[in-house]
């Protein structure tokens, strides 16, 4: 989808208009009128305050131009799991389950490694394949790149 289009949808189903919207994130009606043309993108402290207003992701906002993972254990994210700022803000880089209260699980990546194939996370794999995965692609993850 296009921004114009989910910026249009979002705005609608919340049932308010233009200039409700301009009111809430500090801009013109005008603004809000050029986003859902097309012509322009509300800019990034704009896109932060949309996303608080509507409860959905920047990338929801976008109308889902990438595929997100969480970035500590790797798992594809949607709004509804993704995690949240102490604020209730959206937090697009990791699920709920990484990162909560503003705070990562104090766990190591081998600690954390053994725990995800414990789980069993992905069908159809031995835990010898789930680790030899989860050795490979974690490490390239933000969270473990600052890390490691
Ligand atoms: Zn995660």
């Amino acid at each position: 989808m296009e921004p114009k289009d989910a910026l249009t949808l979002l705005r609608r189903g919340k049932g308010l208009s233009q200039e409700e919207v301009a009111a809430r994130v500090f801009v013109t009606r005008q603004a809000v009128s050029r986003w859902e043309t097309g012509e322009t993108v509300p800019g990034v402290e704009t896109l932060k305050l949309l996303s608080a207003l509507y409860d959905v992701s920047i990338n929801t906002l976008l109308g889902s131009p990438e595929t997100l993972r969480c970035q500590r254990c790797g798992m594809p994210l949607e709004d509804g799991i993704m995690s949240r700022e102490p604020d209730h803000t959206i937090n697009q880089h990791y699920c709920q389950w990484c990162y909560a209260d503003g705070k990562f699980p104090d766990v190591s990546l081998h600690d954390f490694i053994d725990f995800l194939v414990s789980q069993h996370f992905i069908p159809g794999v031995t835990d010898k394949q789930a680790r030899a995965y989860y050795e490979e692609n974690l490490p390239r993850l933000d969270y473990w790149k600052e890390r490691l």
